[in-house]
């Protein structure tokens, strides 16, 4: 029962909270009222409920599909598989995709798709039933296509599910020769894009790299610049809180803590990411992990163990007035959508703190998923038409220079010089110079207006001021 009202209790905060910051922050831009209202409104929220047999018996799901802003089309956004998903969830999640794509420059407007159900309870062919019937309620109100709205993975769901969609799609749509657009994330066979399964984990990692490289900020939070040797805990061992991780080690921080809902692990002289993961994956826990120093039963108090920066990358309303004070983080990287209250963030900014918010640091995914989308446009992968023409020119190159030096390279130095790049190193690229460039995007609106106070307020301000242009451009009609 009282889980119950604490479930309902949360469904009437997310969105609120996401307009909160929406309101803060468009104090600081001058936009006329109604078009802020627009801005910031849900334009379609789509809720359904449909049967599936189970065993004998049927069942009826919930579903949603919101489409928050269409000053960009296609909108996109991915669909979430959680008992715990609710209308106010999806329309916040949605919100969060608009000032996203907008902070990114990625030419989406946002959305966002929720199915309630624990997945852990369905067969494989249950969820399969579960995820093509969503797909053609979606198809039937005009709510997914590859101009109109696409959608791509989010928590429990993943390249098997996006599949699912594509070849439902691509059967109710015949000829349709565009129909691989209708859903990004999906598996490399299947016109999906090399780097989008850890797009979103390596976008945090550069986020986060590029937060701990301005000398001037790390030295007003007491800390020294680079990530090499930096505590970090991570909430989540999921598809984000994974590549989080693995990035963020393999760039030089220490991976001391580890949190999943079953519990906590940490090691302050660091934690081996893909051990752990095994770990999980044979005992079904991150606990019992031989290494761990100390293990905590109730997870939560993974959060509050020593270390410089905190990635929660599992679920919204994580970090609230409740246990912020107890965080040792100086710097929070939110790699999942939504996990700090805007009261928590208030107090950690007041105590010295930065928080590098969810709408930039979990924008890889969306970003790589944009590149899907194009190839899938193109129906082309990147680098096909010039990697042997790069290869060539680059050869010719280093022939002539070892011509006149009459020096000759190394067999290695010669094929790292010549070699064309992949589409893995191009898309990898794309996703690297996106969050560098954002990122000082948004320190700059933070640096040049100190009143704004938060990462937080300076991105969602860079972003009205987009989407308000984007709007005034469009004009309305009828
Ligand atoms: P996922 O389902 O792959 O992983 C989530 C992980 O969190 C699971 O391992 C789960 O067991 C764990 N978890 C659940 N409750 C927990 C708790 N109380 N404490 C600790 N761990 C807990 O989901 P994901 O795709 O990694 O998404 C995680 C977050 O990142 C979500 O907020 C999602 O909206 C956001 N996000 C995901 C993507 C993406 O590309 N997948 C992109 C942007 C943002």
């Amino acid at each position: 029962m009282a889980t119950n009202i604490l479930i309902a209790d949360q469904e009437t905060h997310f969105f609120s909270d996401v307009c909160k910051n929406f309101d803060h922050a468009a104090q600081f831009t001058k936009h006329d009222a109604g078009l802020l209202d627009q801005i910031k409104s849900c334009n379609s929220v789509y809720r359904f409920r449909f049967p599936i047999r189970k065993g004998n018996s049927f069942e009826v799901i919930d579903a949603w599909r919101v489409e928050h802003s269409h000053h960009q089309s296609p909108t996109k956004g991915g669909i979430r598989y959680s008992e715990m998903v609710n209308e106010d969830e999806v329309m916040a999640l949605a919100a969060l995709m608009t000032y996203k794509c907008a902070i990114v420059n990625v030419p989406f407007g946002g959305a966002k798709g929720g199915i309630k159900i624990n997945p852990k309870n369905y067969t494989v062919s249950e969820l399969e039933n579960i995820t093509r019937r969503y797909t053609v309620e979606l198809i039937k109100k005009n709510f997914i296509g590859p101009s109109i709205d696409v959608p791509a993975p989010d928590y429990g769901s993943g390249e098997r599910e996006m599949s699912w969609i594509a070849d439902t799609y691509a059967t109710m749509n015949p000829g349709q020769l565009d129909a691989m657009g209708a859903v990004t994330g999906k598996p490399i066979a299947l016109h999906g894009i090399a780097g989008r399964r850890e797009a979103t984990g390596r976008g945090v990692a550069i986020a986060t790299r590029e937060c701990v490289s301005v000398g001037e900020d790390m030295q007003r939070i007491g800390l020294l610049p680079g990530l090499s040797g930096k505590r970090v805990i991570v909430q989540g061992l999921g598809n984000v809180g994974y590549y989080s991780a693995k990035f963020l080690s393999e760039m030089g921080a220490i991976i001391v803590g580890l949190c999943e809902f079953e519990g906590a692990i940490y090691n302050e002289n660091g934690l081996d990411i893909e051990a752990v993961f095994q770990h999980r994956k044979a005992t079904g826990s991150i606990l019992g992990y031989a290494a761990a120093i100390q293990e905590f039963t109730n997870t939560m108090e993974g959060l509050e163990q020593p270390c410089d920066i905190l990635v929660p990358a599992a679920l919204e309303n994580q970090i609230t007035e409740a246990n912020i004070r107890n965080i040792q983080a100086k710097i929070i990287v939110e790699g999942a959508n939504g996990p700090t209250s805007p009261e928590a963030e208030a107090i950690f900014y007041a105590n010295g703190g930065i928080i590098v918010p969810d709408m930039f640091a979990n924008a890889g995914g969306v970003t790589v998923s944009y590149f899907e989308w194009l190839k899938n446009l193109s129906h082309v992968a990147f680098g096909r038409m010039n990697r042997r023409f790069e290869e060539n020119s680059n050869l010719n190159l280093v022939n002539m220079v070892e011509g006149i030096t009459g020096v000759a390279l190394t067999p290695v130095q010669r094929s790292t010089i010549i070699k064309g790049a992949s589409e893995l190193e191009l898309v990898n690229s794309g996703l690297e110079d996106t969050m560098i460039r954002s990122y000082h995007e948004i320190r700059e609106i933070y640096k040049s207006n100190p009143e704004i106070g938060t990462l937080r307020n300076a991105a969602m301000v860079g972003a009205i001021n987009k989407i308000a242009v984007s709007y005034q451009n469009l004009g309305i009609w009828p």
